[in-house]
């Protein structure tokens, strides 16, 4: 391109302000600024932190075109608020988990956690490639919401106990806070499931207002300190196999936005996804090892007469959930396809080669 083709693209107003480097003068000088509400307390380990590292990659990959400032829980909007919040545009953004909004959307909940569902390659097979994104856009449409996957937890742990599990009997009124269709799943054992956001479990664990919790694994149920309210630490994370967590999109402000900068926005959540699992995988063994052996945790497997009834439980439950409406069906029928197809595979890939590796 000759330097005076160069010039007359760029636009005549520009030239004032000084030959060539005057575009990219006038491009900065467009800043948006977008707010991101998030369901965890802010500064959050893993979770929180993740919420920052997505705003700063966004501000930083656009050059602050594109500014996300971050709000933790109660900052801006109380933590189960952040859909509406971001479906009206009090924020552009949000940061949270998918099954927090099932009492608006029930299907949302097939997009974080399914109990015995898929685990965090799976989840990431199954939405990037498997056609899961496509449903979870189309089911957030109606509240003017885009939704992205931008973290994952891995396996979670089941939870902190006040008593030892040792048969299903131990399992009836036991008062938990568990949520999503694993609380579901609890109910029907004869549990009684409570719903809370990540500030307000310590407190009722150790008050007794809870008997019961499960939170996320190691990594943050050391920081939250839930060993100083209870004694049993059990696993595996039946109702969280791998967590997804969400970003929430404002549909009018995403496409308010210049191409290059939609792109930087969505790749941002996928960078973000992949790297918040990086550091679970890093860090969870470490706070493990704290727990046990500092706090003197008691790490207790769940007896496999219990993990038989839950999954038996859980299929139950999810049937359920599917056979509401047309669209829950279309999800189900598309991640349960995903589950059995991927599962063949992983029996001789991951299972296979880690029961070798011991
Ligand atoms: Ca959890």
């Amino acid at each position: 391109m000759k330097r005076r083709d160069f010039l007359k693209t760029a636009g005549t107003g520009s030239l004032l302000a000084g030959g060539l480097s005057a575009p990219f003068i006038a491009r900065g000088a467009t800043r948006i600024r977008w707010k991101m509400v998030t369901t965890w307390p802010k500064n959050f380990p893993g979770l929180g932190t993740g919420a920052n590292h997505l705003a700063k990659l966004i501000t930083e990959m656009s050059g602050g075109r594109l500014q996300v400032k971050v709000y933790g829980a109660k900052e801006l909007v109380p933590a189960f608020e952040v859909f509406d919040a971001v479906s009206r545009g009090t924020a552009q953004m949000g940061h949270g988990a998918a099954y927090y909004w099932k009492g608006k959307v029930e299907a949302a909940q097939f997009f974080a956690a399914v109990p015995f569902g898929l685990t965090a390659d799976e989840m990431n097979g199954w939405l990037y490639h498997g056609g899961g994104m496509e449903l979870w856009r189309k089911l957030y449409e109606p509240f003017g919401l885009i939704p992205a996957a931008a973290g994952n937890t891995g396996v979670q742990m089941g939870g902190w106990f006040n008593r030892e599990i040792r048969s299903l009997a131990d399992m009836k009124g036991l008062k938990m806070r568990i949520p999503g269709l694993g609380g579901e799943v609890l109910r029907r054992l004869g549990g009684t499931p409570v719903n809370l956001p990540g500030g307000e479990i310590y407190t009722s664990l150790q008050s007794g207002a809870i008997d019961a919790t499960e939170w996320v694994g190691p990594y943050n149920d050391l920081a939250f300190g839930l060993y100083k309210a209870a004694k049993y630490y059990y696993y595996p994370g039946w109702h969280e196999p791998g967590t997804t967590l969400e970003a929430l999109i404002n549909r009018k402000a995403f496409a308010a936005l210049p191409k290059d900068l939609q792109a930087i926005v969505q790749n941002a959540c996928r960078v973000v996804n992949q790297d918040m699992l990086a550091e679970y995988m890093a860090r969870n063994n470490q706070a493990l090892h704290t727990l046990v052996t500092r706090h003197k945790v008691q790490l207790r497997a769940f007896p496999d007469e219990v993990l038989a009834r839950l999954r038996q439980l859980s299929e139950e439950v999810v049937q359920e959930v599917a056979a509401k409406d047309k669209a829950t069906r279309a999800i189900y029928d598309s991640f349960r396809a995903f589950r059995n197809q991927v599962g063949e595979w992983q029996r001789i890939s991951e299972l296979a080669y880690l029961k070798a590796r011991r």
